[in-house]
């Protein structure tokens, strides 16, 4: 199983040490012809505008897309989430727009911009997790086609629409492996 990274700015070396902890081959990806290959693919947190517009110099946006239409399964965590989102912040659209959610950039307090919360992750058992929002995006709104997974403060922080994964917080900041293992089981099994 081998999982790409984008790794045009953000957290994408924490990503890669999780899934290589899970035992999956996980690569760096900076052009979209690395995108070849791949059974996944991780938009890491960072920041979404110089995270868009890197994208749009390198001509990712169109190849996501199709790698996504094929099925495979793509994550995007805190600035990853706004980079495949419908709509931002009440008006804009998401670069990608591969799942169907309004989402308000930095929602999570202006005097704290970072704090921990224990959530509970549907598909984990009882076991709490220990989310970390950073400057975290909030998912205002879900259309019916999007399964909440987990929740903080009323609001789904951990959401999936088909193949498509997004997350508020920053799974790839603990130790927990229980969201990454999340995704690389939604990998299709090959025959
Ligand atoms: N606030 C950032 C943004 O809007 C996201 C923060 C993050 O990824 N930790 O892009």
């Amino acid at each position: 199983m081998k999982i790409g990274v984008l790794a045009l700015q953000g957290d994408f070396r924490e990503h890669i040490r999780i899934l290589k902890k899970l035992g999956a081959e996980a690569v760096e990806v900076r052009l979209p012809a690395e995108l070849k290959g791949l059974d996944g693919l991780i938009i890491p947190g960072g920041e979404s505008t110089t995270i868009n517009k890197m994208m749009r110099a390198y001509g990712f946006p169109e190849e996501v897309k199709k790698f996504a239409r094929k099925g495979s399964p793509v994550f995007g965590t805190c600035a990853g989430l706004i980079v495949l989102a419908g709509k931002i912040d009440d008006h804009k659209s998401g670069q990608l727009n591969l799942i169907d959610v309004d989402v308000k950039r930095n929602a999570y307090g202006r005097q704290v911009d970072s704090r921990e919360a224990d959530v509970t992750l549907d598909f984990a058992g009882t076991k709490p997790y220990r989310a970390v929002f950073i400057r975290a995006p909030q998912i205002r709104k879900a259309g019916a086609g999007v399964k909440s997974l987990a929740r903080y403060e009323g609001k789904t922080v951990l959401a999936r629409q088909k193949n498509i994964l997004i997350c508020s917080f920053h799974p790839e900041l603990t130790e927990d492996t229980r969201i990454h293992q999340y995704f690389l089981d939604m990998i299709p099994k090959k025959a």
